[in-house]
């Protein structure tokens, strides 16, 4: 599934080919996703208008248009974005085709079909979109010690489940927690009132530089990305913890652990994660 890190990698590849790109024509598929593709909003005000930008909000991306709209897309499960010829043969499990000024396209793909597509109408604010409840992102400079252990204060719950909250700190999802815990050494059970100020200062810390790794890690699949369809970055970022059980930590050699918390599996170092 698409993290924080892989979403901002597709970005930053959009980035690249989107802006300043007219929308000509817009072809949907009628099977359903997450949402009901919005059919008639594409038409009235994707199609026609010209890419501005392309953001990141989460694991959403916004795509923002001349006119005031956006094309709100979130990848799910097993979603993928890429570029294409306009004539270069389609895949099964294509459900949205956006022809674009000068002969490519951006298709979404996607076989389990948890992702998503929304349209924003011009004029239209976030406050009733599914961005509504969202906190701060991790780059955020209001995503602070100080915030958290106040948003912490008084609540028992477990600092993974805390982490992986999306009102809390947006876009951090299983496998980032169990290796921003593991980078700062915290115990994933710990409950969250207890942490120190130090504690989640290196929460903070261990957050930024695991996803900017990852980031970076992705980034070489950008130049592919005209042919390949913003492939995750995933398997090259070395992963310390995470689907590492009963192998040996790496700074101290003792077993990482498996263990289920709130339905999601989760590995951790008994000795170096306090
Ligand atoms: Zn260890």
């Amino acid at each position: 599934m698409p993290e924080l890190p892989e979403v901002e990698v597709i970005r930053r590849g959009l980035q690249t080919h989107l802006p300043g790109r007219k929308v000509v024509e817009i072809t949907a598929g009628n099977k359903k996703l997450r949402l009901p593709v919005p059919r008639k909003n594409l038409k009235k005000y994707i199609q026609g208008a010209r890419v501005e930008s392309v953001a990141r909000r989460a694991k959403f991306l916004l795509i923002a248009m001349d006119n005031g709209a956006y094309l709100i897309i979130h990848l799910g499960m097993t979603g993928r974005l890429g570029m294409f010829r306009a004539g270069s043969s389609m895949s099964k499990h294509d459900h949205l085709r956006l022809q674009l000024d000068n002969s490519m396209q951006l298709r979404f793909n996607d076989s389990r079909r948890f992702g998503s597509i929304q349209v924003l109408a011009p004029g239209s604010d976030f406050t009733n979109s599914m961005l509504a409840d969202l906190g701060p992102e991790p780059f955020d400079p209001e995503f602070t010690p100080a915030y958290l252990q106040d948003y912490a204060s008084g609540k028992s719950r477990p600092l993974k489940n805390f982490l992986m909250d999306s009102r809390v700190v947006a876009g951090i999802g299983n496998i980032y927690a169990c290796e921003i815990l593991f980078h700062a050494g915290l115990n994933p059970e710990k409950q969250v009132y207890r942490l120190s100020l130090k504690e989640w200062t290196k929460v903070v810390e261990s957050s930024r530089y695991i996803l900017q790794k990852a980031i970076s890690c992705g980034g070489t699949t950008i130049s592919d990305f005209v042919n390949e369809s913003g492939q995750s970055g995933y398997f090259q970022l070395e992963l310390q913890a995470y689907g590492q059980q009963g192998r040996p930590c790496r700074s101290c050699s003792a077993a990482i652990v498996k263990k289920t918390m709130a339905g999601r599996s989760t590995f951790f170092c008994p000795k170096c994660q306090k």
